[in-house]
């Protein structure tokens, strides 16, 4: 008959689809995450972003870090640029 082979193919390939699938949600579930760890302040990770520096214009951090931020250490944490100044949002990086 030979019946049975074949419905073992269409098993194992469905198993296949269902794999690539799940692997295809997993990367969506990435980008996802990223995206959100994006709107969320680079020092605390919970708050989110309200503040950019001057003159680097990183808008990274939240009303709170940036404050520390530019008061302790006198720069942006992203890229350590001195900062002479807290800017709202001029663009997104
Ligand atoms: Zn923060
Ligand atoms: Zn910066």
């Amino acid at each position: 008959m030979g019946g049975e082979e074949e419905s073992e193919v269409a098993l194992r390939r469905a198993l296949q689809t269902n794999r690539e699938l799940a692997g295809r949600n997993i990367l969506l579930q990435d980008r996802v995450e990223q995206s959100e760890r994006e709107r969320v302040c680079v020092v605390c990770m919970t708050s989110p972003r309200v503040q950019g520096f001057y003159p680097c214009n990183h808008f990274c951090c939240c009303g709170d870090c940036a404050a520390k931020c530019y008061e302790r250490e006198g720069s942006c944490p992203m890229c350590r640029t001195a900062s002479v100044g807290l800017s709202p949002r001029f663009f997104v990086v």
